[in-house]
Order: structure tokens, then C-alpha cells, then sequence
């Protein structure tokens, strides 16, 4: 089973994602976290996406569709994998679906994760994030605290507050999804590839209900 996460940042994509990897396991590809590790080796493509990501910005599409290409077509995924945060914007849906006919792929469904803006304002704000890259686990400071302040409970490593996490970045990347990245619900139920979860609710429900969903 091959599918797409839609929803808003702050939607859970990122945790429901680890969820289907333990349960299911698929293979979750988040251009996020690539585009994080990237920024913290230092290379090139980290060169390139740091500003647009401190900001808030969209990185450019064929940026993100030259990683989703390389990715796709070097590794094998058994049980199938999941795009988390990505595609964001309808040229890039269009580039991914170019990719999967080259590479005779198909996407199974598009699962939109639909969250109140108040919640999605209180969940994003409230995060925080181990900075190891190799871990990134991710807490809350209400609903998931770390044991011991600032320390990641797994890995031992500082826990931080992402720098697109503060308000002003926030704004910019909600504002964006809804320029450019909603129209990707109506472009995939035209595809015929939609289905809609409420995801107001704990991260082991959404999970359930998507795979009850799938299946
Ligand atoms: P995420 O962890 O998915 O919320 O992504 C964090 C940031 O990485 C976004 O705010 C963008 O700057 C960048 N990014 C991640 N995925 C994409 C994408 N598919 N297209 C453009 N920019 C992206």
C-alpha cells in the first residue's frame, strides 16, 4: 500500500506516519526530515533549503521532486511507503505523478488528515523536537512531555523548539498550506484517489481509522 498524508503542518502527518511504520511496516518519506538531516550535514541541497525553511516557505518544487525521484527509484519498499509532506502544491502532485509512471509505481490513496485551525495553532506551538537528527522524536509540552525537562527520552539529546515553530513562522506556513497545498484535496478527489479522516483525536485513533479506511 503506497499513500500520500495531505493535511495542514501540525495535522500529525509526522506521528501517524511512525504509527503505520510500526504497525504496518511501511516506509515513511518525509521530505522534512530529509531536508532537515540535509541542512544539518551541510550540504548542497541543505544550502539551498535552509532560508525558504527558517521562514516558513515552500522550498522549490523541482527541488523536492529530484529528492522524491532519487528515493523512489534507489530504494525497494516491500510493504509499501508513505509521503509525508509531500507533495504541497499541484506541480508537484503533477511531477509526482510523471515520476510514478517512469517508474511503474502506483499511489494507493490520499489521506487527508482534517484538524481545527485552534488545535492546529496550540499543537504546533507546543512541540518540541529532539534535535538529534537521527532520532527526532517529537514531544508536547501539554499532552507529551519529556520525563526530564529539555531531554529527549529517547536519546538522551537536547530537546528543542523547531525554528519554523515559533509564531511568526507559523502564520507563514499556515497561510501557505492554504495557498497552496489545500487545492491538493480537490486535485486528488478528482483522481479518484481521496479519503478524508477526522484527525482531531488522539494519534492511535487517526491511525486506526486510516487503516480501517484502506483496507
Ligand atoms: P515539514 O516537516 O513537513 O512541516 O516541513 C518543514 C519545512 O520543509 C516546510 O515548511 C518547507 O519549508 C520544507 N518542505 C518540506 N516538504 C516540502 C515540500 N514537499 N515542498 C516544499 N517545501 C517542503
Amino acid at each position: 500500500m503506497n499513500l500520500i498524508l495531505l493535511g495542514a503542518p501540525g495535522a500529525g502527518k509526522g506521528t501517524v506516519s511512525k504509527l503505520l511504520v510500526e504497525k504496518k511496516g511501511m516506509v515513511q518519506i518525509s521530505t522534512g526530515d530529509i531536508l532537515r538531516g540535509a541542512i544539518k550535514e551541510g550540504s548542497d541541497l541543505g544550502k539551498k533549503a535552509e532560508g525558504f525553511m527558517t521562514r516558513g516557505e515552500l522550498v522549490p518544487d523541482q527541488l523536492i521532486l529530484d529528492i522524491i525521484e532519487e528515493k523512489l527509484s534507489k530504494e525497494k519498499f516491500p510493504n509499501g511507503f508513505i509521503l509525508d509532506g509531500f507533495p504541497r502544491t499541484i506541480p508537484q502532485a503533477e511531477g509526482l505523478k510523471k515520476i510514478m509512471s517512469r517508474l511503474s509505481i502506483k499511489i494507493n490513496a490520499a489521506v487527508d488528515l482534517i484538524v481545527d485551525e485552534n488545535e492546529i495553532v496550540k499543537r504546533l506551538s507546543s512541540r518540541r523536537t529532539c534535535s538529534n537528527s537521527d532520532c527526532q522524536a517529537i514531544y508536547n509540552v501539554f499532552s507529551k512531555p519529556t520525563k526530564k525537562e529539555g531531554v529527549c527520552d529517547l536519546c538522551g539529546s537536547p530537546v528543542v523548539q523547531r525554528s519554523d515553530e515559533t509564531e511568526e513562522a507559523i502564520k507563514v506556513r499556515l497561510n501557505t498550506y492554504k495557498e497552496k497545498t489545500a487545492p491538493l484535496v480537490d486535485y486528488y478527489k478528482n483522481e479518484g484517489l481521496l479519503k478524508s479522516i477526522d484527525a482531531n483525536t488522539g494519534s492511535d485513533k487517526v491511525c486506526e481509522s486510516i487503516i480501517s479506511t484502506i483496507e
